[in-house]
């Protein structure tokens, strides 16, 4: 049995989850838009992936509602969710690390992410099926030069499937609470760094560098994965080399063109 439901507890927590979010996106967008696309916006051929190609003002305005939209909607639904668990509803989530012990906790936070991560991958390829691409993930696809407030401008039926996705695992296996903190606002600065359109090599080893993202941008049905490169790998829709990619070009593996070395792009 839940505690009895209090509205002014439950919508503080609502706040503060749309908040969080919404204050994610700004502080780390806002530092990329204006390091890049306010100072350095004379010089795009040195620092931005695709420098001959800009948002048109009002795409930029369009993505900076439709994100923060989002995030909205998102902190809606986390925020009652943790309202709940704060009145007693039962889920794996642990609150003392002496429970399990630290490597325990650890590990399941390297597992969470994975597991975000793979659910992320396969949530997006499906994604890409012809009759969901052209109604919902199209909207995120319209934006081929992105930038940081592209994260989130998506069809919200799209950020729901994602949001799913994301909480699926926490009903699961047991994480501590701050594994899920950590893993979900990771995951949020990476996107939103990885939607950039800054050319930038990570500095941590599993994660790829920001064309990995935007070459998905620009060739439609290629490079699903998320912070890790290795569900593309495995299921071999890493973009290669002399094949031609595009938005009518579906099924993840583009179409061979020549009789060149078929390889992958190294990332
Ligand atoms: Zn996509
Ligand atoms: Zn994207």
């Amino acid at each position: 049995m839940l505690a009895p439901f209090d509205p002014w507890a439950w919508a503080l927590t609502v706040v503060m989850s749309m908040a969080g979010g919404i204050a994610i996106l700004w502080i780390v967008g806002g530092y990329y838009h204006l390091r890049y696309y306010r100072l350095r916006r004379h010089d795009p051929a040195a620092w931005k992936c695709q420098p001959q190609r800009f948002l048109r003002p009002e795409q930029q305005r369009q993505a900076m509602r439709l994100s923060t939209m989002n995030l909205a909607i998102g902190g809606l639904l986390s925020g009652t969710l943790i309202d709940a668990i704060q009145r007693g509803l039962q889920t794996p989530i642990y609150f003392d690390v002496d429970e399990r012990g630290w490597p325990y906790a650890l590990a399941s936070t390297a597992l969470l992410l994975v597991l975000v991560d793979g659910l992320a991958y396969y949530s997006h390829r499906l994604l890409h099926h012809k009759a969901l691409f052209r109604y919902i993930h199209r909207w995120h696809h319209r934006y081929v030069a992105t930038t940081p407030f592209v994260v989130t401008a998506m069809h919200p039926v799209e950020f729901l499937v994602f949001q799913a996705a994301t909480f699926l695992p926490l009903f699961v296996i047991p994480f501590h609470y701050a594994s899920v903190i950590a893993v979900f606002v990771y995951i949020l600065v990476f996107n939103i760094v990885d939607h950039s359109g800054v050319k930038l090599h990570s500095r941590l080893p599993w994660q790829g560098p920001s064309t990995f993202h935007d070459d998905h941008h620009v060739h439609f049905h290629c490079n699903f994965g998320q912070v890790l490169m290795l569900w593309d790998r495995l299921h071999g829709t890493l973009r290669r080399r002399n094949r031609r990619y595009g938005v009518d070009v579906f099924g993840g593996k583009g179409v061979p063109v020549g009789d060149g070395a078929d390889e992958f792009v190294k990332y």
